[in-house]
């Protein structure tokens, strides 16, 4: 694959490198944000899943002199104004690590970009995210102030309207939006849970998971049937993420490939590459299959079972 072909085929990711951001996801938290304004006030935010970066450096952005705490599995290149913490958001120690940065100052936004690892079995994907989006929430439940605010990536699978229940025990107004550089083939969407209002009496346990509290699930009425509308965000004139575009489409201009803003610090396919590069990279074998004629097959005795009349 030639160098300019992603930039071909990914419209978004071409523009992220143009533009300064370390990953195309930037355009779906600004297309999020043409929405729903995600930013109005915001001076404290928690960017969960953070790496490579380009979500953290949108919030630092629009949140000019606030505060951002950014963490992730992995490491992450240092950006100007946004605290890093590299952890396990599900591990108990990360979470109070990221708590211990708001105690006395709730966040005003959290928001989650995590995806697990894709497995490729889609019940186990499903499963995966959906964890990653409750540890994101309980973590919110600690450090949001009412009314605050929490996005996060969600996969619109079989039991997504059991997400959207417990996502509305904490949240006045539940949506799922789909910006416009989301992939349609992809069932990534986005929870936009706007107005914290823990129910009465709820007290933020980081040592359980929020499905086993004791709370009254029922106060909603029929909570694995609830609907929360779906929209569509970033203009429909925005470039449609599942097109390929031609290079030169902006101005006319002659298109020059732009390398990514920040590549990646150590990916785990380092190796490979390093290894490829002095030619030293295994290739597969298959053993040698001999190739077997008609006449072959045709003179095997037929494999049929004997009819018993
Ligand atoms: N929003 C990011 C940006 O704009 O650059 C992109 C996030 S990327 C799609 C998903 C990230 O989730 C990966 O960097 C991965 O390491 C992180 N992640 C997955 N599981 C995690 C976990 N349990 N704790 C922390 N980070 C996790």
């Amino acid at each position: 694959m030639g160098r300019t072909s992603k930039d071909k085929r990914d419209v978004y990711y071409r523009l992220a490198k143009e533009n300064g951001w370390r990953a195309r996801s930037a355009y779906k938290l600004l297309q999020l944000d043409e929405e729903f304004q995600l930013f109005q006030g915001v001076i404290r935010a928690v960017d969960l899943c953070a790496a490579p970066g380009s979500w953290s450096q949108v919030l630092s952005q629009k949140i000019g002199g606030g505060h951002v705490v950014a963490v992730d599995l992995q490491a992450m290149a240092p950006l100007p104004g946004v605290l890093q913490i590299q952890g396990d958001i599900t591990q108990l120690s990360t979470a109070k690590e990221i708590i211990q940065h708001f105690e006395g100052c709730p966040a005003d936004l959290v928001v989650c970009d995590g995806a697990p690892d894709v497995t490729g079995l889609h019940d186990v994907d499903e499963y995966m995210q959906a964890q990653l989006l409750l540890a994101a929430l309980n973590i919110a439940t600690h450090v949001l102030k009412p009314g605050g605010c929490f996005v996060a990536k969600i996969f619109r699978g079989r039991d997504v309207t059991l997400l959207y229940s417990q996502l509305r025990v904490f949240f006045s107004n539940v949506v799922c939006a789909k910006p416009r550089s989301s992939r349609n083939s992809s069932i990534e969407a986005f929870a936009v849970c706007q107005g914290y209002d823990p129910p009465e009496g709820f007290i933020p346990d980081l040592t359980k998971p929020l499905l086993d509290h004791s709370y009254d699930f029922n106060q909603l009425d029929g909570p694995t049937r609830i609907i929360v509308p779906f929209v569509t965000c970033g203009d429909l004139s925005a470039y449609d993420s599942d097109r390929s575009y031609p290079l030169d489409l902006e101005d006319g201009s002659e298109y020059k490939y732009t390398p990514p803003t920040q590549p990646p610090i150590s990916p785990p396919y380092q190796e490979a590459c390093t290894l490829k590069k002095k030619g030293q990279l295994a290739k597969e074998t298959r053993p040698q299959e001999t190739p077997i004629s008609i006449v072959d097959v045709l003179s095997q005795p037929l494999a049929v079972p004997p009819c018993h009349t």
